[in-house]
């Protein structure tokens, strides 16, 4: 229950609407009893009436008392129409104020959520599986909302109909309403016994459902593996066998929905059989009149609903205090990198490395081990090495994606940790190992990380221009709609080396002080790749810039090389000394010429 006081703040906060909630609650209550209390003088008038009809047997007065009789009747009818309209007046402001509150709420929290989501560090995100953190922006939110909503609508509700129902009930007969009560605590309990089975049988349809279409999303977006390995049937059978699961528990929470109305039926007829009974022999006794009964029914028909419903909101509010808690969890998790700076500083890129050891905290495996290096701004620096030797580590250090567990890492000789980092990483243009682009136009894509203001004929320009430096814009022409391209799902498919460079345009057009490339080139081939280089040299020349590679041919020409085994350096220096030494540097140089000899030969 305590996750729950999280959500005081967005209580306090629409406080004025929770209140007017309140006020409308309270009105809509009071109109729904004075029909009651119309409808029982009506049924007293009624008796009222036949009796002194009787005695008026056989004169002119009949006649008049049957006239004044029916305007009496018909007044009432229309008194209690009025009401009723009255009150439904205030029962739509009163969903007006609570569940517009419960809405907004939603919205403000599923806002707060993902605002925290984007400020956590890339670890949360291993650690933490996309399903389920979507589960808890969306179905998680939507639980705490019922909470807010109709859980306290109806609490509000509840109390004050029940406060002055019962003190109405009371001032007619004691007695009577003693017994009219006592199947209502019977129904509030089983109404909760069911519901939680309910909650508990629509869980398992809900996590069904899930992996229904989770098994079905998988099956289409890998059908062409699907289809070339001929495993069309089986994936239908697996389908099949998915699909009967989720009859099978659908089917089992029809059965308990099925009991949820009979029970409440039942209940109510039951108080209002008891009503009758007791009522009758009270009226023998002349306790009370007819028409106490007839106003005692309604009384009791309308103390059913929100009895009911307390047993609902108490499973509703078990599982929004769950839920809740759950989304808690997240929100103080703290973003493991911090940034103390507010200053927003100008970097000119010399980056310097020293002594650095880095274990990434959920694997423990050490990924980089006393590695020291300094490049000055605008130098180029290389890192070879072969898989798993750390050579993304460095880039994920320089982005502070982790931060280092021993040493340090310093631009233009300041720690890295000390520098404010969302302007730090504007200075960067980084070109993940792993491309994603976003399903949208190439244009947008590669204009992702602009933050300046162009209008659209600048914006324009710059893209193509960027889109030439990374030699793709004779790709991206070739497309029938250009730059307004779709990609990804709704679009095409772009090949592993177009996509590569549209990655290197979105990096450069930021024209960042720091250029990062992680293993962009590995998907074109050698040729494209000069040409690429080629065409960069002009913006490496003023940026420093870090080639993380496989191959000898991407990194040739820059400053200084290093080579990384197991985290160290076993080797560094330029092209021409680490030929010059022989040693593992010039030897996967010979071999990677020998192979691209032979490519070309093949060609
Ligand atoms: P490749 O050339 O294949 O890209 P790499 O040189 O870039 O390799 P890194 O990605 O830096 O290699 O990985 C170095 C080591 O750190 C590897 O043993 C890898 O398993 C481990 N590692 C990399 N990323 C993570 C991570 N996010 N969490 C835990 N361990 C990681
Ligand atoms: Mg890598």
């Amino acid at each position: 229950m305590k996750a729950l006081a999280h959500l005081n703040k967005y209580l306090i906060k629409y406080r004025w609407r929770l209140l007017l909630g309140f006020v409308f609650v309270l009105a809509s209550n009071m109109f729904a009893i004075f029909p009651a209390q119309i409808i029982r003088h009506s049924f007293d008038l009624v008796k009222e009436t036949i009796d002194v009809y009787a005695l008026f047997d056989n004169t002119d007065l009949q006649a008049g008392l049957y006239k004044t009789f029916g305007t009496y009747l018909l007044l009432f009818g229309l008194v209690v129409l009025g009401l009723a309209i009255i009150k439904g007046i205030f029962t739509f402001f009163m969903r007006q104020t609570i569940i517009v509150m419960s809405r907004l709420i939603e919205y403000d929290l599923r806002n707060e959520i993902f605002d925290h989501y984007q400020q956590l560090s890339l670890s949360f995100y291993k650690r933490n599986s996309t399903g389920d953190m979507m589960a808890r922006v969306t179905e998680d939110v939507s639980r705490v909302r019922m909470y807010l909503g109709p859980a306290i609508m109806y609490t509000i509700n509840l109390v004050g109909l029940f406060i002055l129902v019962i003190v109405t009930m009371i001032s007619v007969n004691p007695r009577l309403t003693l017994y009219v009560l006592i199947p209502l605590p019977i129904l509030s309990v089983s109404i909760y016994m069911v519901q939680n089975i309910i909650n508990q049988r629509s869980e398992q349809v809900q996590r069904q459902l899930s992996s229904l279409s989770t098994y079905v999303q998988e099956a289409f977006s890998g059908i062409r593996v699907l289809k070339a390995f001929v495993r069309e049937q089986q994936s239908a059978d697996d389908f099949e066998r998915e699909s009967n699961t989720y009859h099978d528990l659908s089917m089992k929470l029809v059965n308990v929905n099925a009991f949820f109305m009979p029970i409440m039926l039942m209940l109510i007829g039951l108080s209002t059989l008891i009503t009758v009974y007791v009522g009758g022999l009270e009226t023998i006794r002349g306790e009370i009149t007819i028409g106490n009964i007839a106003e005692f029914i309604i009384y009791v028909n309308m103390l059913t609903w929100p009895v009911a419903a307390l047993g609902w909101v108490t499973s509703l509010v078990q599982r929004a205090a769950a839920s809740q808690q759950r989304i808690n969890e997240f929100l103080e998790t703290k973003p493991e990198i911090s940034s103390p700076s507010k200053e927003k500083i100008e970097i000119t890129g010399d980056i310097e490395f020293q002594d650095v050891t880095f274990v990434y905290p959920d694997s423990g495996i050490t990924a980089i081990q006393n590695l020291s290096f300094r490049i000055k701004p605008g130098h180029s620096l290389a890192i070879l090495g072969r898989t798993g030797s750390g050579k993304s580590t460095v880039a994920n250090l320089i982005t502070r994606s982790y931060d280092v567990t021993s040493g340090k890492v310093l631009i233009d000789g300041r720690d890295i940790r000390a520098y404010r980092l969302d302007s730090l990483r504007a200075q960067l243009g980084y070109v993940p190992q792993d491309v994603f682009l976003f399903s949208d136009t190439i244009g947008n894509n590669i204009a992702f990380g602009l933050h300046d203001q162009l209008t659209d004929a600048e914006m324009a320009q710059v893209t193509r221009e960027a889109a030439r430096q990374a030699v793709v814009s004779h790709n991206i022409e070739a497309f029938p709609d250009g730059y307004e391209t779709r990609i990804g799902e709704r679009g095409i498919t772009l090949s592993g080396g177009q996509k590569q460079r549209v990655s290197i345009a979105r990096a450069i057009i930021r024209k960042p002080a720091i250029l990062l490339f992680d293993d962009c080139l590995s998907a074109v081939d050698t040729r494209t790749e000069e040409a690429i280089l080629h065409n960069l040299s002009d913006i490496m020349d003023k940026r420093t810039t870090i080639i993380i590679s496989h191959r000898v041919s991407s990194v040739k020409h820059t400053n200084h090389i290093l080579v990384l085994d197991k985290g160290r350096v076993i080797e560094q220096g330029t092209h021409n000394e680490l030929m010059r030494v022989h040693g593992i540097y010039a030897d996967m140089y010979e071999k990677q010429k020998l192979e691209e000899e032979q490519r070309q030969n093949v060609d």
